[in-house]
């Protein structure tokens, strides 16, 4: 049995930079992979372009993107930074491009891109890579980790770093196996969640709308009609609800309202428009179509497909003429355009979560290199550890930032 110095198990991000910057560093590196491609995930990742990391924000207001918690990936973030992101994949030929909101993304537009620079990065590093090699089990004796199992056999390392990621999308080969490790040698795990994740509704329209971006919206989270969140941005109808980016966002504090009662959503579809104001545009779209039917009057407001639904929705009859349209039903179709009301059925699980909240408790992380406080040849990083980040390429930097941190310090 060869020994290597170092052993990553889980090739996705994480692993990939943990296990090919310990090899720059001199280290004789083993990274198992469960699939017989490494980075499943990569390639669904921001719906096949893969947001790599987000521009935007000074190192600290970054972290505090992570909640309480964000200030201790600083050290990670300073050791490979958003910066040291973009160079990593530019200086290797993939042409980067940055969108609203500081997201990053591959300029052709395609995640397959990156995927294909961490191929190479692994080749070129020299690192030893098992495809198809599932790790089944850990031997773990005098507080110290001393092999792993799998299909293949048996393996040694001096130290080990455990890359395994969450439990969402659990077809792409990450099912929680490194909690179980983690928890078998004396960590702490914060229960795992489901992290950014769709809604699904009462209303069965929603499937309707599936087709429209929502751009510049506003979300307001009600219970017993207080307001408990608000984002603004861009979000979707589903065939059963709402996704995008700001109610993956909120989906947290969704989650945790519908614990306690009835939860509603609020859509405002048009935020830069105060109420009053949008009820006088109103008014002067029905009085410029006055003689005519209500059901042709609305094109100057809505997309052509969006019409019949909110016909419907109004209760208001299509063949009304508009001047008899009364100063109630305005109001209805005022609330359709600036409170359009959604009550949560459910928060998605972890087959619809972009991320995995909770994992190996960062108390029992060194957070300055990544290696456990409970055993000395240990390290983690990426997804498995408790911190999720919003959408916008904040984790996969958190991915990029702490794999190296865990290689560079372990070969250390
Ligand atoms: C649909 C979707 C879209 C996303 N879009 C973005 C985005 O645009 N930007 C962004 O920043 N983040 C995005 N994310 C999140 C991002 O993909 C993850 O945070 C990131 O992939 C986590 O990386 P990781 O290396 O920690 O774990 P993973 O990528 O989950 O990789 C873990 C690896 O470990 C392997 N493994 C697991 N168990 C074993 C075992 N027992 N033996 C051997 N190997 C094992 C798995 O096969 C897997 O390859 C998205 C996620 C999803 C699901």
């Amino acid at each position: 049995m060869t020994a290597f110095d170092l052993m990553v198990i889980g090739g996705g991000p994480a692993g990939i930079f943990a296990a090919g910057f310990a090899a720059l560093n001199g280290q004789k590196v083993l990274l198992l992979e469960r699939n017989q491609r490494c980075g499943a995930k990569i390639l669904i990742t921001g719906k096949g372009r893969c947001n790599i990391t987000n521009c935007d924000d000074d190192p600290r207001t970054f972290c505090e993107r992570f909640g309480p918690q964000g200030k201790s990936l600083l050290t990670a973030l300073y050791a490979f930074s958003v910066e040291d992101t973009r160079e990593f994949f530019e200086s290797r030929g993939l042409a980067l491009e940055r969108e609203r909101g500081g997201r990053v993304f591959p300029a052709r537009g395609n995640a397959a891109d990156v995927q294909k620079v961490l191929d190479h990065f692994i080749a070129q590093t020299g690192v030893t890579l098992r495809k198809n090699c599932p790790v089944q089990g850990i031997t773990f004796s005098e507080g110290l980790i001393h092999s792993v199992s799998t299909p293949q056999g048996q393996w040694e390392a001096k130290h080990f770093v455990i890359a395994t990621g969450g439990l969402s999308y659990p077809q792409t080969g990450c099912r929680g196996d490194g909690y179980s490790w983690a928890r078998q040698t004396g960590h702490d795990v914060v229960p795992p969640q489901p992290a950014l994740v769709p809604v699904q509704v009462f209303e069965d329209w929603t499937a309707e709308l599936s087709r429209f971006n929502l751009k510049n919206v506003r979300l307001s989270l009600l219970q017993n009609e207080q307001k408990l969140d608000e984002r603004f941005g861009e979000a979707f109808f589903t065939h059963n609800g709402i996704g995008g980016p700001i109610v993956l966002d909120m989906s947290a504090a969704i989650r945790d309202a519908l614990q306690q009662g009835p939860t509603f959503l609020s859509l405002d579809l048009k935020p830069a428009v105060a109420e009053e104001l949008f009820d006088k545009r109103l008014q002067r779209e029905l009085a410029a179509h006055s003689n005519r039917d209500f059901g042709n009057a609305l094109g100057g407001l809505l997309p052509k497909d969006m019409i019949p639904l909110y016909l419907r929705l109004s209760g208001i009859m299509p063949t009304k003429k508009c001047h008899s349209v009364t100063r109630d039903e305005r109001q209805i179709l005022l609330k359709l355009f600036k409170a359009l009301k959604l009550q949560v059925r459910a928060v998605g699980g972890f087959d619809k979560a972009i991320v995995t909240s909770g994992g190996v408790s960062l108390s029992d992380i060194d957070m300055r290199s990544m290696r456990s406080r409970k055993v000395t040849n240990l390290s983690f990083a990426g997804e498995m550890i408790d911190l999720a980040g919003p959408t916008g390429g904040y984790n996969l930097q958190l991915c990029w930032s702490t794999g190296y941190l865990a290689g560079v310090s372990a070969a250390g």
